[in-house]
């Protein structure tokens, strides 16, 4: 899962043609929320990562 977001977030990092970085930085802000909080339910579960 937090794999899935990463790449999702490298894909984002490279893509060829950016958005603005107005739209970039709230799509990278959105998946960094995102990996955080699967973050924080693989603890609460006591899951290992
Ligand atoms: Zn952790």
């Amino acid at each position: 899962m937090l794999t899935l977001i990463e790449g999702a977030e490298t894909w984002v990092r490279n893509l060829a043609k950016r958005p603005d970085p107005e739209s970039l930085a709230r799509v990278l802000k959105t998946m960094h929320d995102a990996r955080e909080r699967v973050h924080q339910r693989l603890h609460a579960h006591g899951i290992k990562h």
